[in-house]
């Protein structure tokens, strides 16, 4: 049989992965893309859109119990948690259908199978596809996978990880979060909102400490008001079976039962059984594929993108890195960037931030100041009744350049990529203060930060009453 022949196989097919084989496809390249499972990878089947899409039920439900302030008699509001979870399933499945319409009209053969290596551009697909294939180009993009913890043995039956809750159709009365990282707090927004008593149980002084202290302390205030049980600097040892439910160990603390139990203390990179020693490559101790900043690996003409080279686990960074990756291994020159990666986390209120916190600055050596401007002085906010959060930009004082923003409240997600664009063309404030922003919206917010930071606002007192 004659091996198939490539210009670049993609290995996973994750955002990373079919990003990197539709661009490579442009690029004139021919392409193929194996996958084990399901096209779209982690995040369209068990995080970023099933996530959402649950959370967006739990939005509606929000506005409704609001529905009263506006004038809006509702009656009672119920829920059938049988059909959000079917409602997601059938997103899913219908992005799932136009990612496969996408790889058939950049005519990019899709096999479905595992890969590994035979040797630096040889392939063995086994699975639905048995086959041999020989490609000049091979990138990476097998991503990550919940963490197994033996301290956390998840039967998918009262302890879960953040794929096999995913498939619940009851809810619990009260659900033990352990972890208050990104997966920790969505969840712990989704099911409070449902109605299910959340505890999160976080091992570091504050939830999301990635974040920064502003934004963990206004979420913990919000999450505290909506009723969701916080502990932080608890250490989990473990969780045991009872009869009728779960027992948490906490380290020096009494044990916490509960009905359920969620296990969100990070993820694990996807590198074993590929054969990466048979093409000369090696992974870290924890699992990643080094790449530099041109996606490259230290094999010539094996890349890397996304959760496999554990530098951001975010599905736009696999996105793209996969960019990166397909120009590269078809002779342009680019390389990653990673100053203006957004990150998001999708709680009720949103949080999203930009390059650097006020701290981040200061670690930096940079004298830097901020420009707060609160949800709660501007006229859209007020319409709308989402005066909840604030909108800060962080200025180099000397240059006014823009080096990081934070922004907590309703539309955060989509508020961040002005300020994306402006840490990322290295604009200063005046950029933002000579830019006419729409009235009355939410991204009047920084407007009226980056006038802030010079002390010069206009719907808010200034910092120094005026002589
Ligand atoms: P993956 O999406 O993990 O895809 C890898 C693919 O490779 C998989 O389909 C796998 O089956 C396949 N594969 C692995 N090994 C092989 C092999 N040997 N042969 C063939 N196929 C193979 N990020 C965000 O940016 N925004 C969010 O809102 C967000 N929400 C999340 C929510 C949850 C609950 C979780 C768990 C993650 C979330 N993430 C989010 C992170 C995001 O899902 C990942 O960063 C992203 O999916 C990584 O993309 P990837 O292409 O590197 O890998
Ligand atoms: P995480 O690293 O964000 O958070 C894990 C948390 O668990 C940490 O705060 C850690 O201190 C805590 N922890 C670990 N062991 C503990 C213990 N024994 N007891 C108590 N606390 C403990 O990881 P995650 O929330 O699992 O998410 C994994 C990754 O997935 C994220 O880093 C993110 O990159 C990605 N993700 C992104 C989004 C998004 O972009 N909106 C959403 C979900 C996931």
């Amino acid at each position: 049989m004659d091996k198939q022949k490539f210009d670049v196989a993609i290995i996973g097919a994750g955002p990373g992965g079919y990003v990197a084989a539709i661009k490579a496809a442009q690029e004139g390249a021919k392409v193929c893309i194996i996958e084990k499972n399901f096209l779209g990878g982690t995040c369209l089947n068990v995080g970023c859109i099933p996530t959402k899409t649950l959370l967006a039920g739990a939005q509606v439900l929000e506005n409704i119990k609001h529905a009263a302030d506006f004038g809006i008699t509702t009656g009672s509001v119920s829920f059938d948690f049988v059909k959000m979870k079917m409602r997601k399933d059938v997103v899913i499945e219908k992005i799932r259908k136009s990612l496969e319409g996408l790889l058939t009209s950049n005519s990019i053969t899709l096999l479905r199978g595992h890969a590994e290596f035979l040797s630096r551009s040889e392939l063995k697909i086994r699975g639905e596809e048995n086959a041999v294939i020989y490609a000049d180009k091979v990138i990476i993009a097998t991503g990550s996978a919940p963490l197994d913890i033996p301290a956390f043995p998840c039967d998918h039956k009262r302890i879960f990880n953040s794929t096999s809750i995913l498939e619940l159709t009851q809810l619990p009365k009260t659900l033990a979060i352990i972890g208050g990282g990104y997966i920790g707090c969505e969840f712990a927004t989704l099911y409070a909102e449902l109605g299910v008593k959340v505890i999160i149980l976080e091992a570091l002084p504050t939830i999301l400490a990635t974040q920064g202290e502003v934004i963990a302390d206004t979420l913990t205030r919000s999450f505290t008001k909506k009723g969701i049980g916080i502990q932080t600097g608890v250490f989990v040892e473990g969780i045991d079976q009872t009869e009728g439910g779960l027992s948490i160990r906490i380290k020096d603390k009494p044990p916490l039962a509960c009905d359920a139990a969620l296990v969100a203390v990070g993820r694990k990179i996807v590198s074993g059984n590929l054969g990466l020693e048979k093409a000369g490559l090696s992974i870290s101790d924890k699992g990643a594929i080094a790449v530099n900043d041109k996606m490259e690996t230290a094999v010539p003409g094996i890349y890397a993108i996304g959760d496999v080279t554990g530098k951001f686990l975010l599905a736009h960074v696999a996105s793209h890195q996969g960019l990166i990756a397909a120009s590269n291994a078809l002779g342009k020159e680019r390389k990653m960037h990673y100053n203006a990666v957004p990150a998001v986390i999708f709680t009720l209120p949103e949080v999203a931030a930009v390059g650097m916190t006020l701290e981040q600055a200061a670690e930096a050596g940079l004298d830097a100041v901020i420009g707060k401007f609160p949800f709660l002085a501007l006229g859209k906010s007020i319409a709308a009744a989402d005066i909840e959060g604030f909108a800060q930009i962080v200025v180099e004082r000397k240059t006014g350049q823009i080096l990081g923003a934070q922004v907590i409240g309703h539309e955060a997600s989509t508020l961040i990529a002005e300020m994306c664009l402006a840490i990322a063309g290295e604009l200063t404030i005046d950029c933002i203060t000579d830019t006419i922003h729409a009235h009355p919206t939410l991204a009047e917010a920084w407007f009226e930060a980056a006038l802030l930071a010079n002390d010069t606002p206009l719907h808010f007192p200034p910092k120094t009453k005026r002589a």
